[in-house]
């Protein structure tokens, strides 16, 4: 299950969200709270896409392949539950 935890190294972003946070051009607290995006299956593999900008951020060819995918998600318990 340790997989299912956030072992993102790299994110993915926008880079013209970069560039409107970078200069302020949002009262958003961070970058990651600045973005918004979708992610889905295409044809040929995924697809991560910025709504603010209406432009594609990247897209995975799978070339064929079927790579292996997990949809559980764990949710941590609460440090008060933990105690009952
Ligand atoms: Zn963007």
């Amino acid at each position: 299950m340790e997989h299912l935890f956030n072992h993102i190294k790299e994110p993915i972003v926008c880079a013209r969200c970069i560039e409107d946070f970078g200069q302020g051009h949002s009262d958003a607290a961070s970058l990651r709270g600045y973005m918004r995006i979708d992610v889905g299956f295409t044809e040929t593999g995924l697809q991560i896409w910025c709504q603010r900008h209406e432009a594609n951020i990247c897209v995975i060819d799978f070339e064929g392949a079927q790579p292996t995918a997990d949809f559980r998600s764990l949710i941590k318990k609460s440090s008060s539950s933990d105690k009952a």
